[in-house]
């Protein structure tokens, strides 16, 4: 599978079916300067530029990286990404932690046998909903933790469409790393709220009219008991 444009602007870059088997699904979104949703585990970064330049876009305006939560298969990639184009990474300081002291367990990585070098992470956000404005277009980002306790779920307004971007909403669930199913639940009812028409999902792709985008949220809900 190749990259391909999802909306007018955003676009979908790699996965596990477009630049390595540990990527979780990776989001691009041209406003002028590049945002992208999460960097992949970092083993074929290359592969997420090649996937930028066939789309017409070019890496360089790639500005910022917004980190939805610590998990290594969406952290990993971020540091090369950084080093090469400027990037700067945001991420909820909840999940940033772990993430700038290179916690291989609590980041996943040794699962994946990957090792994370200590990642400093430059905007950590602490509220509950943060506005970022990119060239004069706002996006949202909204701690939603559960699946961690610093997960965000991320979304704007284009083209008379509302756009969710809402990774690991699906779990896993584990105490271990810090999963809590009464803050997830109150999580999902905040996206159920937002009545998104797009949700671009972490593993699973991308969900489209609204009413797909409720009943996948719906159906976990459901599956580990409202
Ligand atoms: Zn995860
Ligand atoms: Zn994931």
């Amino acid at each position: 599978m190749g990259p391909k444009e999802i909306a007018k602007d955003i676009y979908l870059v790699g996965g596990a079916d477009i630049t390595d088997s540990k990527d979780c699904l990776i989001y691009l979104i041209n406003l002028g300067e590049l945002v992208l949703i999460d960097a992949g585990a970092g083993s074929n970064v290359e592969g997420i530029v090649v996937n930028m330049r066939k789309l017409g876009l070019e890496p360089e305006k790639l500005s910022t990286i917004i980190l939805t939560h610590c998990h290594i298969d969406h952290i990993g990639g971020a540091k090369e990404l950084k080093d090469r184009f400027g990037a700067r990474l945001v991420m909820h300081a909840l999940d940033a932690d772990v993430v700038e002291r290179g916690d291989d367990r609590m980041t996943a990585a040794d699962w994946y046998g990957i090792h994370l070098a200590p990642l400093p992470i430059d905007e950590k956000l602490t509220r509950a909903e943060e506005r970022i404005d990119f060239s004069g277009q706002q996006m949202v980002c909204l701690h939603t933790p559960g699946h961690s306790p610093g997960s965000m779920s991320v979304y704007l307004d284009r083209g008379g469409e509302r756009i969710l971007f809402g990774q690991d909403i699906h779990g896993p669930f584990l105490a271990e790393f810090g999963a809590n199913m009464s803050h997830w639940r109150e999580s999902m009812e905040k996206l159920l709220a937002l009545k998104a028409d797009i949700l671009c999902e972490g593993h699973f792709g991308v969900f489209q009219p609204k009413e797909k985008v409720r009943s996948y949220i719906e159906r976990y809900l459901e599956e580990y008991g409202e």
